[in-house]
This record gives C-alpha cells, sequence and structure tokens, in this order.
C-alpha cells in the first residue's frame, strides 16, 4: 500500500468532516448541512462504508482529500500533509513515478508468488494431493502443469507472507498484489490463498497480473480470483487470450466457463480456447476478443447457470457485432472438460463445428421443460416465441417452425403464429403492472427510476432485491453505466445467501462504475429503505416505470421497421408488426 492510501485509510472521514458539519446518522450513511452551499435541509451525505461524502444539492463529492482540499482551500499534497500529521504516518517523498514502479513491483510479487505455488504443487510434499487430484482426477498432464504454471497453496496460514517477507517485500504491497489479505482483527496478515490449486493469471505480456485460487477442500467460494489491482481488472481480462491469439484469429474464439476447460481443452489440441474468470462476459472482454476474431463462440456448462450466462453472453455479442455461435455440450456431460475426457474425437467436432445460437435456444427451452405435457410445451413455445421474435429470415424461420412442431407434435399453423410472433401462446397478465404504473411515488418525479431503482436495491433486503432484479433485463437500462451495474448486481445479487456488503461489491467494479455506484449508495434514500412497506411500494412503483420506458422504446422501434416495411411494400411484414405493435401497446394502457 501506498502511503496515500495509509494515510486515507487511518483518517476516518466521518471524524474529519464531523470537524466542520454536524452529522446524523441516516440509516447506512450520515448527513448533514453542505458547507459548500447555503440549504435548510441537509443533502450532503457522508458514507463511512465507501469513506466517500457527496453533496446532492451542490454536486460537490469525493474522498477525505477532496474534502480537506475544498473547505480549506488548499493543494492535494497540502491536505495530504495535514492528514499524515494528524494520523501519524511520517511521508516520504517518492523519487519515481508511483505509478509505474507500483506496478512494477506488483508483477514481481505476482511472479514469485506463480513460481513459489509452482513449485509447492509439483516438488513439494504438500501439494502431493493437489497434484494427484490434477493428473488423476482432471486428468491434465506434467506439460500441461507447467505450461499454465499451475500451483498449490498450502493449507497454512502464512506460508506465502513469510516466504515475500523474507525477500524483502513490504507487507502493503503484497497486500495490494492481492496475495495478503489483513487479518479480520485488523492486526497483522494472512495468506489470501490456502488450501486451493492455484490458476495464474497472465496478461497478453506474460507477465502475471494475479490468480484464481480453486478450493481442494470444497470450501466457499470455490473459486477465489484477485480483485481489482493496480495491474488487474477483472472486466477487460480474459484467461488463455496470450496463448490463444494466434488460433483465434484462424478460427474465432471459443468461450468456455473456466480455467480447468481451457486447459484441458488446449491438452487436446483445441487452442483457440478461452475463459472468463470469476466474472460473467462483459462488453470489455468482447471489444477486445473483437480485435482478433468477427467470431464469438460460446461452450457453458449445460447447468441452468451456464445457460443463463449464453443468453446474457448472446446478448451482449450481439451489440458487439460478433457472428455468434454454441457448442452444445450433450447433456450426458457435466461440461466440457468432462466431454473432452470421455470423448476427445467428439468435443473437437463440436468445437470445430459449433451450431446456431437458435439450436441452442430449442436445446435448451427443450431441455428446460418437459415437452410432453401440455403447460411444458406452453412454457417452450413462450420461451422460443420471445427468442425468435428477432429472427427475420423466413428460411430460418420455416427450419425451426418444422423442427420445433415435431418435437413438440404441435401443428405447425401454431409454432408458426408463435414463432413469427403474431399470436401468443397465452394472454399476459398485466393488469396489475398497470396498476403499479399508475401509482407513481413522488420521489420518482425528480429522478431516472433507472438509477433510482439501483439505489433502492442497494439498500434492499437481499430477498427482495433478488426477486426484483430477477425480473429485469439488460434492456430496461439504457444508460450503458447503469447497464452494467445492474448486471454486475444481478450477477453479485443472485448468487449471494448472506447480507449484501457495498464496499465488497463496489471494489469489485470497474472505476467508473464504481464510481457510480458509490454515489447511488450515498443517496438519501434510507428513509424508505427503513421502512419495508414504503420499500415496497416504491420498489414496485420504479420497477413498473422502467418496464414502461421499455415498452415505449420497443413500439418506437417498431415503428422505425413499419415504415420501413411500408416502404419496401412488404404488406406480410407490416402486418406482423403491427399485431406486435398492438400488444405491446395494449399493455401501456
Ligand atoms: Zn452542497
Amino acid at each position: 500500500m501506498d502511503q496515500i492510501s495509509e494515510v486515507k485509510q487511518k483518517a476516518d472521514i466521518v471524524e474529519v468532516i464531523g470537524n466542520y458539519v454536524t452529522l446524523t446518522k441516516a440509516g447506512r450513511n450520515y448527513k448533514g448541512l453542505c458547507p459548500f452551499h447555503s440549504e435548510k435541509t441537509p443533502s450532503f451525505m457522508v458514507s463511512q462504508e465507501l469513506q466517500l461524502y457527496k453533496c446532492f444539492g451542490c454536486g460537490q463529492g469525493g474522498d477525505v482529500f477532496a474534502f480537506l482540499q475544498n473547505i480549506e482551500g488548499i493543494d492535494f499534497a497540502q491536505a495530504l500533509e495535514q492528514l499524515a500529521e494528524k494520523t501519524g504516518v511520517k511521508l516520504e517523498r517518492a523519487q519515481y513515478d508511483p505509478e509505474a514502479g507500483k506496478k512494477k513491483l506488483l508483477f514481481e510479487i505476482n511472479h514469485l508468488t506463480a513460481e513459489f505455488y509452482h513449485y509447492l504443487l509439483t516438488r513439494h510434499p504438500s501439494g502431493k494431493n493437489a497434484l494427484d487430484y490434477l493428473k488423476n482426477k482432471r486428468k491434465l498432464s506434467g506439460e500441461a502443469v507447467k505450461e499454465f504454471k499451475l500451483g498449490y497453496a498450502p493449507e497454512t496460514w502464512d506460508t506465502v507472507y513469510q516466504f515475500l517477507l523474507k525477500k524483502k517485500y513490504d507487507p502493503n504491497d503484497m497486500a495490494d498484489a492481492g496475495v495478503i489479505v489483513r487479518k479480520s482483527s485488523g492486526q497483522g496478515y494472512i495468506d489470501k490463498y490456502r488450501g486451493r490449486i492455484m490458476f495464474p493469471f497472465t496478461g497478453m505480456d506474460e507477465k502475471i497480473v494475479g490468480f484464481s485460487g480453486r478450493t481442494v477442500l470444497d470450501r466457499d467460494p470455490k473459486y477465489l480470483n484477485t480483485g481489482e489491482t493496480a495491474i488487474f481488472h477483472k472486466s477487460s481480462f480474459i484467461y488463455g487470450l496470450n496463448k490463444a491469439k494466434v488460433a483465434i484469429k484462424q478460427s474465432g474464439a471459443v468461450f468456455v466457463e473456466g480455467p480447468v476447460d481451457v486447459i484441458s481443452a488446449y491438452q487436446a489440441g483445441i487452442r483457440n480456447v478461452v475463459a472468463t474468470s470469476g466474472t460473467a462476459l462483459t462488453a470489455m472482454q468482447l471489444k477486445l476478443i473483437a480485435r482478433y476474431t468477427e467470431d464469438a463462440i460460446f461452450c457453458f456448462d449445460s447447468d441452468t447457470a451456464g445457460a443463463a450466462a449464453i443468453q446474457r453472453a448472446i446478448e451482449l455479442a450481439e451489440k458487439e457485432d460478433l457472428n455468434v455461435k454454441v457448442v452444445i455440450v450433450p447433456d450426458k456431460y457435466a461440461d466440457l472438460d468432462d466431454y473432452i475426457k470421455a470423448d476427445p474425437q467428439g468435443a473437437k467436432a463440436a468445437i470445430k463445428n459449433p451450431v446456431p445460437v437458435y439450436d441452442f435456444f430449442v436445446a435448451d427451452a427443450l431441455k428446460k421443460n418437459n415437452k410432453e405435457s401440455a403447460l411444458g410445451k406452453k412454457k417452450i413455445m413462450e420461451e422460443l416465441g420471445q427468442k425468435f421474435s428477432k429472427v427475420t429470415s423466413s428460411v430460418l424461420l420455416d427450419h425451426y417452425i418444422k423442427l420445433v412442431s415435431k418435437e413438440l407434435n404441435l401443428d405447425t399453423e401454431t409454432v408458426h403464429g408463435i414463432l413469427s410472433g403474431k399470436s401468443k401462446p397465452d394472454a399476459d397478465n398485466l393488469s396489475e403492472e398497470k396498476d403499479e404504473i399508475r401509482n407513481e411515488g413522488y420521489t420518482l418525479s425528480k429522478r431516472s427510476p433507472q438509477e433510482y431503482l439501483i439505489a433502492l436495491l442497494l439498500k434492499t433486503p437481499l430477498d427482495t432485491a433478488q426477486s426484483i432484479l430477477y425480473k429485469l433485463a439488460q434492456k430496461d437500462f439504457t444508460n450503458p453505466v447503469l447497464q452494467e451495474i445492474f448486471t454486475e448486481l444481478k450477477e453479485y445479487n443472485l448468487g449471494r445467501k448472506r447480507k449484501f456488503d457495498i464496499k465488497y461489491f463496489s471494489n469489485t467494479l470497474s472505476e467508473e462504475n464504481q464510481n457510480s455506484v458509490n454515489e447511488l449508495y450515498l443517496w438519501d434514500v434510507e428513509h424508505i429503505t427503513e421502512e419495508p412497506r414504503r420499500l415496497e411500494i416504491e420498489l414496485e412503483t420504479a420497477f413498473a416505470r422502467i418496464k414502461r420506458e421499455t415498452a415505449k422504446k420497443e413500439l418506437k422501434e417498431l415503428t422505425d421497421k413499419i415504415k420501413q416495411a411500408e416502404l419496401e411494400k412488404n404488406t406480410k411484414l407490416v402486418g406482423e408488426l403491427s399485431e406486435k405493435f398492438k400488444n405491446i401497446s395494449e399493455r401501456l394502457l
């Protein structure tokens, strides 16, 4: 840790600001009258958890240094000096570019740590069980273990910490690299990874930027990854890209779920395979891939989480104008790794010949529902109706109409109606939503419902938040930053059983998203979030508003399409689109 962070950590923002402003507790935050503009009701918020302040009246905000600079009219160096003195930190003047020096140090620490873990796995008795597991159970060769520099973090408290101390590294730097963590007591450090098989994250320049550690003791989480550091940004990191880039240029990028799948494919001679690690696919990762290829091929596990991940990946990839294809792992295999081990030739062929994304939609819908029952058929058709609503090619549509009617033993007319969006499997229950739309909370009038909903969700009890997040989709958020935050929040919350932790969540985000989330967290919505009934109403209202905006947007797009179809004198299409228009606008009444 550098001295700036050290000072910041030691100086509590609530205490510092408390010297100038009378702060009162407001739920999880503090509030008071803004010292930077004149006001009668407090709109000046301070968060102890995030160590940030923000005035929603005049827009002033920042960390403890920013506050001192602004209130005292001093510059950053002076603010730093003042606080350093108060907190008893002795400042040394840096002789070099602090950022570059820091990064070099983190790379060094990661490199040594990776070498050390690799040694423990391959040559030390403590790594024997882990090595046996990799070789016998995961069927990885010694060569692959070496090539990907896999390692073992022993089940001890501070082996890496002691190792790096002997090499004269500062514990603050080790912690900044993410290989050790501060003890929960606040005193001293322990290794971050214990009892885990280690997968180093290697960047495009072959330097190690971080780690993923898989538990060998069935601990939660199964995979523990490096958080954001000065050299590791998970939303733009792609595991295996350093080795796969040439093959990707030739045959497209195959995305798999985790490091083991990548290594296993590599070992089988399939070299165009990469993985996202510890995060669902992001737009940034796809932008990076788009530099090498136009073809994004997805191969995720065949469980529901895997199917959901594919759905999301498809939406994102279509936005980046990538050609999307899917490798379907047959049901009898748990994942690609399994498939490769059991049937290497079959797996290779499947990866070489990925199927159009619509095959995946059909297979997925059939798998999730019982196609023999009437209700199952209805569900399948509902799902497919949505997926196929974007298909404009009548050849494609015809192909799938025949396929689906055969699978479900349904009349082609019926299937045609639904897949082409002309009829619905069943009338939607929308009257409730209409009531919600009319019931507009006053708070909303001032703020965008998208922002407002996220601000509320950050302080909503987990189960309620989960149920709302579940019902929302990316398309419901028009602002790209909010869209990303929503996606991250959904992912974070849906996989979570314990309490929401703002600091933890915020730290997983990119800088831009982090700033926005922090600001939303500072919104003064406590009078709502602390009152369950009120919260419920506001959540419902914001939710309904957002859905209505989505519907309006869809109508606008349809209007453009109808105009275009009219110009082209395509009466069939005009009819179809008008029908859709009618359906959506009825929802808005
Ligand atoms: Zn202000």
